[in-house]
């Protein structure tokens, strides 16, 4: 007896070819009906016999393409329609509920079969792409997926295409970016004053790099800075143009055997290496020649990724070079991705420009993640995951918009359940970095129909983000810094807590109005209380501490030893101005801009300093870097800090720690060696904090988060002891440990408390 039953598909089911797989499933099942995208997701009506039925409802999910996922279907019966034929039908764009972009995805097996193979139409097509692969967020202008509403829409499909569009059974079967050298976007090779180079491009291109040249290459969500990763002279002169002395450059490489001559690689790394997502993975140097020095310096880590749009495989195939792929900007400005705008912005770094005429929409940064532990461990969460959402268990309906953190910004919206996290957005420090937040929060309303009733916000009153929120005409909730990454561990892990939340970073607003950052709070999803964290000091000169941590190292000077400081046989002290010094001193001392701080991050900076490792830093969180860089990884002593109380919270006191490695200092011990027994003091101390809260409370699940934690030195240590005391540890798989992961924290605590806030008896 024949039945017909109506289905929906609700997850990431658009442009990921799921209308053909369903196409070709009805017609194997020999089922008629229809099938469509709309807003909400995908809805097929199929009709025929109803064993044949539920074997298409199995197979549409087990059999599902490889970038859908399908996060719920619903089925129910209808009434017979007794059409003849299956079909596709056109898309519909008036739903309410929010439909799911896909993320952009490297080039597939198949598609790069074809690349290389001279006898197909595509050879050496530089945006060959099919349902299972290609760009996708990065082109979307608007829903529902259709070329018209990508940057495709200006390339009207020759008839070799069209057939392949509408033919169910080609792998190009609606693919909206399908194209081809007859129809499709031209890659053009352009000198610094935009003249077209004749000839190939790719192997022009090729032929520049080889000299030594910078070439600007067009990827998927911006440009990128390509140079030849063996030339030292070449790579210098790309940190001079792009003004960034030290922080590492990524590299891509033709292949995985490519990636090994140069670094260590795992089978959880190899595998994300591969991956369609294709993130730049962190891997261990290996030692022996290599690369040129100024792509890493001071570093034990290289950041590779390999090829994932057909451009990027043409010049890694033909050249076999390994090049260093650096963001497209300068300094800490935004990746450019307009091509006017582009041109004009990076013609002062790059000599040439590998472009084309396939607009980018969204800028997207490469994505950055390590593996620990064997999981992944994201640093930066963008081009390839965004934006795919993450599951929380919260029925709340009501949607809401979590604005993040200041720096390493991503924004958020929550919705049912979900959290859809922005791409990486950067510092909002500068103008362009603020316009391209508001312009990201503006394209996600459009393309998932957002509209938020809630804000969510830090704490901290001058972060630009916070003024954003406030701007809002819409209820709000601050949140404090530390308190989100706990709770972003939290959701991720979905506890419920309460949990142990040990948040070690550089900065956050305290509720107290200090500058927290060295954290231990009880938390839930309804609110926290600060058990223990570090021992205030004064950061000299505030904001200024960050980028010069000399300055946290006198601060400590002079609380240990008072004026007596200047006698010390620091190599340090004779490298800054003692006048200058003094002043600060003064000025610290009467109160002057120098807020008081409990951050790891500084305290990390000091020791660098006193080191002489570090008097200024040229990136984020490079004094740390390096301090953790030359531990000693076979020294196993540590230093012990002290412990005070302050109403009923544990004061964790640095002042031993810093006595003992001036000390050991004055032994001329080995650097590596002090090193390693700081790290070994903080992993020891965090783990005997929490044992102490454990005594207290009872709570045994201990959540790792903050920027601090990217340290794996301290990180792996922390872990390993808290595990040997009994604890439940969860680190981030899923977002980074940095203000990167900020805004899903947010976004938990805002839905949790949704409808407090509604009722209106919600507290900051
Ligand atoms: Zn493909
Ligand atoms: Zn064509
Ligand atoms: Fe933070």
């Amino acid at each position: 007896m024949s039945k017909r039953i109506r289905i929906r598909y609700v997850g990431a089911v658009q442009g990921v070819g799921f209308r053909p797989h369903i196409y070709r499933l009805a017609q194997a099942h020999r089922l008629s009906g229809w099938v469509n995208n709309g807003s909400a997701g995908v809805t097929v009506e199929v009709e025929g016999e109803e064993t044949a039925l539920a074997d298409f409802l199995k197979a549409s999910v087990d059999q599902a393409p490889v970038l859908a996922r399908i996060r719920k279907t619903a089925h129910q019966e209808i009434p017979l329609a007794r059409e003849k034929d299956f079909v596709i039908r056109r898309s519909e764009s008036n739903d309410t509920v929010s439909t799911q972009v896909s993320a952009d995805a490297a080039t597939c097996p198949d598609c790069l079969k074809e690349l290389f193979d001279p006898a197909d139409r595509r050879y050496r097509y530089p945006f060959i792409n099919c349902t299972n692969c290609g760009p996708r967020y990065t082109i979307i202008e608007g829903i529902p997926y259709d070329r018209p509403f990508t940057t495709m829409k200006n390339f009207p499909m020759c008839p070799d295409c069209k057939l392949e569009y509408n033919n169910p059974a080609d792998r190009r079967f609606h693919a909206q970016p399908n194209a081809c050298p007859v129809c499709g976007p031209q890659l053009v090779l352009l000198d610094r004053q935009g003249r077209k180079l004749k000839g190939d491009p790719i192997k022009n291109a090729i032929a520049r790099l080889r000299q030594g040249k910078i070439v600007a290459v067009k990827s998927l969500g911006g440009f990128q800075l390509a140079v030849d990763a063996e030339n030292q002279a070449a790579v210098k002169t790309l940190r001079q143009r792009k003004v960034r002395e030290d922080k590492p450059f990524a590299l891509m490489a033709p292949d995985l055997e490519a990636v090994r001559k140069y670094a260590e690689v795992s089978e959880a790394e190899a595998e994300l290496l591969a991956s369609p997502e294709r993130p730049i993975v962190l891997l261990e140097k290996r030692p022996g020649p290599g690369l040129a020095k100024a792509i890493a310096p001071n570093q034990k880590c290289l950041g590779f990724m390999l090829p994932y749009t057909p451009v990027h495989h043409l010049l890694m195939a033909e050249s076999n070079l390994v090049l260093v792929m650096t963001s497209g900007n300068l300094s800490d400005e935004p990746i450019a991705f307009k091509d006017n705008e582009a041109r004009a912005r990076l013609q002062p770094i790059a000599d040439f420009f590998l472009t084309h005429n396939r607009p980018i929409f969204i800028r997207c940064d490469d994505s950055v993640v390590r593996v620990f532990e064997n999981q992944i461990y994201p640093l930066r969460r963008s081009r390839g995951y965004v934006p795919r959402p993450l599951e929380l268990h919260f029925p709340e309906k009501r949607t809401l918009l979590a604005v993040g953190a200041h720096l390493k910004n991503t924004f958020a919206f929550a919705q049912a359940g979900q959290v859809i996290l922005s791409h990486h957005i950067g510092d909002l420090d500068n103008l362009e970095t603020m316009s391209a937040f508001e312009e990201g929060i503006e394209h996600y309303k459009k393309i998932f129909e957002f509209e938020p009733e809630l804000v969510v916000h830090d704490l901290h009153p001058d972060y630009l983000s916070t003024s954003y929120a406030l701007a809002l005409k819409l209820p709000k909730l601050a949140v404090q810094h530390h308190y989100a990454h706990t709770a972003s561990v939290m959701a991720e892990h979905n506890l419920e807590g309460p949990v142990i939340g040990v948040a070690f970073d550089g900065t956050g607003y305290g509720t107290d109005a200090a500058i927290w950052g060295g954290e231990f709070l009880l938390a839930d999803y309804f609110g926290f209380e600060r058990k223990a964290h570090l021992q205030y000091i004064a950061m000299p000169g505030g904001e200024k501490a960050i980028k010069q941590p000399w300055r946290m190292a006198l601060s400590w000077l002079e609380r240990i030893y008072g004026k007596d400081l200047w006698n010390l046989p620091l190599a340090f002290l004779r490298k800054i101005k003692r006048q200058d010094a003094k002043f600060l001193l003064e000025a610290s001392a009467r109160g002057v801009n120098s807020p008081e701080t409990s951050s790891m991050g500084r305290l990390f900076d000091a020791v660098s300093a006193l080191l002489g490792l570090r008097l200024s830093a040229n990136y984020e969180g490079q004094p740390a870097i390096e301090l953790e860089m030359i531990a000693d990884e076979s020294e196993r002593g540590a230093y012990e800090f002290s412990y005070s109380e302050d109403g009923g919270k544990i004061v964790v006191e640095p002042e031993p720690v810093l006595r003992r490695v001036l000390e050991e200092m004055g032994k001329k011990e080995d650097p590596g060696k002090i090193a390693a027994r700081f790290h070994h003091g903080v992993a020891r101390m965090a783990a005997g904090v929490c044992e102490k809260i454990r005594e207290q409370s009872g709570v045994g699940e201990v959540a790792l988060s903050g920027g601090v934690f990217q340290n794996f030195f301290l990180l792996s240590r922390l872990k390993g002891i808290l595990e040997e005391k009994g604890f439940r540890v969860y680190v981030h798989q899923q977002v980074p440990t940095n203000d990167g992961g900020i805004s899903l924290g947010q976004a938990a605590l805002g839905l949790r408390r949704m409808r407090d806030v509604f009722s209106g008896s919600h507290e900051g």
